[in-house]
């Protein structure tokens, strides 16, 4: 180690800056953040420098460098263009055993300056020993994609809630276990993600039980996975599986998705396909699931009681068809902690990559995602879908779960005064590569779809709107080729 890293308080003192150009503007902006009182000297003075001094913040002198600039001065920083000049004051600055640095000059400086994160009051300085700069700067952009922006909002919470660990907890072990759980559990994780209220809350809950029960909380995220192409996870279901310690999944989810989560992460299926009811999946042979929704809940709630940062993965958006309010219903009941992150739900990802508007003012002003499939279970049996409104003109509807029930609801479209020639769409295992299209109308599109033998998952899409998938598709395939016509 070349340098000792240090973080100088330098409120109230005084900096010099010999240069009066851009770098000395650079040097000036960061050294306002600390409180310093700088001097600039230089016989010439950028424009910007110049306003700032009118502003008051800090004092120029028009002129060359003197000797006597360096009394009673804490800190210098050279930049004139001279290098000669800038080693005769570095040289100067050192025997008067005031700490000096010369910009890009390492040889001539007693210190020299990091690149940093300034998320204030958490800063983060990186140093190559001057080696090299621009690999510094690199460290800096990938640290800086790492670090929550709300890092420094969190380390100020965090000082707030020391006062009050120290008057409820007495025992320095005690705090120690608190902190510890604020921050490397769902407390720390909801703040960063701008959640404060629910942070406190667990904050307190914590507080409460940290002296009774000296075990950090677990709690569920309950995380949309998206439709397929991993790229279309939220940057918050990315570090939601980049912290989970358990990942509850249903088959739906890709294994490309799942790649990304933390290593160590324990992955559980639950075995969950579309258009399986749970309980009645294929089997229960190991890592094939197929628990029923009781046993999901009721593993849930058992792992966030172990302390477990679970998360729940689901498909597309969990509270679009996919019964993540009765999951969070019976966390909720059984007060364990939860957070959802919405995910792009099957009908926007299969469609935006089909080329299909769901509403477009010349076709569409509405649309509606519809379940095409009964669950089994009694619980929406006998619940039909609003057929006439589905069947108005202007329509777009788009059935989940409704390959299977085809015959059924083209017929109750028809029945309900759709015209045959209303275009109708499925799109299968939309947004991966072996996303297939087909396009007919509802007089056509079941003997078409026989005969295309298309994998699930799929949807369903009726409306006009089908029709420009001819036009506008560009997944797999080349602007301008007209599609109408592929099985
Ligand atoms: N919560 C999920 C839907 C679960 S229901 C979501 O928001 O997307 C399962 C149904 O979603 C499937 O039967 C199918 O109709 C649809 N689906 C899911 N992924 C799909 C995909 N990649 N392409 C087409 N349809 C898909």
């Amino acid at each position: 180690m070349n340098y000792f890293p240090v973080f100088f308080d330098l409120v109230g003192q005084k900096v010099l800056i010999v240069g009066g150009g851009d770098v000395a503007l650079r040097k000036v902006s960061l050294l306002e953040r600390t409180g310093a009182s700088i001097t600039v000297v230089a016989p010439e003075i950028a424009p910007e420098l110049m306003a700032r001094s009118t502003a008051g913040t800090l004092k120029l002198a028009m002129r060359e460098f003197e000797p006597s600039d360096l009394d009673g001065v804490r800190l210098v920083i050279v930049a004139t263009s001279r290098r000669a000049v800038n080693r005769w004051i570095a040289k100067l600055s050192d025997s008067r055993n005031i700490p000096v640095n010369v910009v890009d000059d390492a040889r001539a400086s007693r210190f020299i300056v990091p690149a940093i994160i300034d998320r204030d009051p958490v800063l983060v300085a990186i140093s190559t020993g001057g080696a090299s700069p621009v690999l510094a700067r690199r460290l800096r952009e990938r640290l800086e994609a790492l670090i929550p922006a709300r890092i420094g909002e969190l380390a100020s919470w965090l000082k707030a809630l020391r006062k009050t660990a120290r008057e409820k907890l007495r025992d320095t072990d005690e705090r120690r276990r608190f902190f510890e759980a604020v921050v490397d559990g769902p407390a720390a994780r909801r703040f960063v993600e701008g959640d404060n209220p629910g942070a406190q809350r667990i904050a307190q809950q914590l507080l409460a039980t940290t002296r009774a029960a000296p075990r950090a909380v677990g709690d569920v995220t309950l995380v949309g996975a998206g439709p397929g192409d991993p790229e279309l996870l939220t940057l918050k279901a990315l570090r939601a599986l980049q912290d989970a310690d358990v990942i509850l999944h249903d088959r739906l989810v890709p294994a490309a998705v799942l790649d990304l989560a933390r290593r160590d992460a324990a992955r559980i299926c639950v075995g969950k396909a579309a258009g399986t009811p749970a309980g009645k999946a294929a089997g229960k042979a190991a890592g094939e699931g197929g628990s029923t929704q009781e046993e999901i809940n009721a593993l849930l709630i058992d792992l966030a009681t172990e302390g477990k940062r679970v998360v729940r993965l689901k498909g597309g958006d969990p509270f679009v068809f996919g019964r993540g309010g009765e999951e969070l219903q019976a966390l909720a009941k059984a007060r364990i902690n939860f957070s959802v992150v919405p995910g792009i739900t099957a009908a926007l990802g299969a469609a935006a990559y089909a080329g299909i508007p769901l509403t477009h003012r010349d076709f569409a002003h509405s649309v509606t995602f519809v379940t095409g499939h009964a669950q089994g279970d009694g619980k929406d049996l006998g619940q039909e879908p609003d057929w006439r409104a589905l069947a108005m003109p202007g329509a777009t509807a788009v059935f989940y779960m409704g390959l299977t029930r085809l015959n059924y609801i083209v017929e109750k479209l028809l029945e309900h005064g759709a015209p045959a020639t209303r275009p109708a769409g499925i799109i299968a295992q939309g947004t991966t590569a072996n996303q297939r299209v087909i396009t007919a109308t509802l007089a056509t599109i079941r003997s078409i779809a026989s005969d295309a033998s298309l994998e699930s998952p799929a949807l369903l899409v009726v409306g006009d709107v089908v029709s420009l998938h001819s036009t506008l598709a560009w997944f797999g395939t080349a602007a301008g080729i007209d599609l109408s016509q592929t099985a």
